[in-house]
């Protein structure tokens, strides 16, 4: 296999001024993609979500080694497998994980693949788990974002940081899978192992908590409070199922979840990450 030509949105510099649209941080670029090495896959990216994670390398709160080319939370079709790699085939549908797991270190080992260390380590020098970078511009190599580097066309990536999906799952919502879903609904399910019958408040109603409202609701939380300051955001939450709201904004919000969840919900999952 040679390589190919993509496009993709690459990152040269943090902490550009704001507005954003002024500053343009992000370029549409024409790279070079390696063919996918050993372990590794080429994937056709068809839907990918913008993340919080993705601003915080912009503002520079975040930093990582630059120049990067941006995206983590996608959903794509397999192209091309490198040598090893006897689990995927071309036409199948992935999600990618934000995490590379390399299935043999301690955590790995005792069941906690989100805490990879090798994973961890080639994601904080930019490079995939099987080491180095397969993205190349004008003016040298650039680095991948989280092992996945998603907001482009095609992206190499390790299979480790890939998850195959039933190929009638709609690619805008197995992406969603690869990062918000598996934040959200991992906080609740492995973290805060919520138990059927138990009361559970989610403060905070972005992509991560409202998959989290989701998540309890399938744990069989009750009853499920969801907070936050915007009337759309509750809204959406009640349109979930089963779902409690409170507006943060109301000056006896603790009150009310108090009053809810029969005097304190059994598990809070703070998803705002803000003091307002
Ligand atoms: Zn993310
Ligand atoms: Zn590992």
């Amino acid at each position: 296999m040679s390589t190919i030509q993509t496009r993709a949105a690459v990152l040269r510099a943090m902490g550009a001024a704001r507005p954003y649209a002024d500053s343009r941080p992000l370029a549409i670029e024409t790279i070079t993609l390696d063919p996918p090495g050993a372990g590794e896959v080429r994937v056709a990216i068809k839907a990918a979500g913008l993340c919080h994670s993705d601003l915080s390398v912009i503002n520079g709160d975040r930093p990582r080694p630059m120049p990067m080319a941006l995206g983590h939370e996608a959903a794509g079709v397999v192209e091309a497998v490198g040598p090893g790699v006897d689990d995927l085939s071309p036409g199948d549908h992935v999600v990618m994980v934000f995490m590379p797991s390399c299935g043999h270190c301690q955590p790995c080992a005792g069941g906690r693949p989100a805490l990879c260390e090798p994973g961890a380590a080639a994601n904080g020098r930019g490079e995939l788990l099987g080491g180095g970078t397969r993205l190349h511009g004008p003016e040298g190599d650039l680095h991948h974002h989280l092992g996945c580097s998603a907001f482009a066309d095609r992206a190499v990536v390790s299979r480790r940081s890939l998850v195959k999906v039933p190929a009638d799952l709609p690619f805008e919502h197995a992406a969603l899978f690869g990062c918000a879903v598996l934040t959200g609904v991992g906080a609740v399910v492995n973290t805060a192992q919520v138990r059927a019958g138990q009361s559970v408040a989610v403060v905070g109603l972005g992509g991560v908590g409202l998959a989290s409202v989701l998540g309890a609701l399938a744990s069989g939380a009750s009853p499920v409070v969801a907070v936050d300051l915007s009337e759309d955001k509750l809204a959406l939450a009640r349109s979930l199922g089963p779902v409690l709201t409170v507006n943060a904004a109301d000056a006896d919000a603790v009150e009310q979840v108090r009053n809810l969840t029969g005097g304190g919900a059994d598990v809070v999952l703070e998803m705002a990450g803000s003091v307002r």
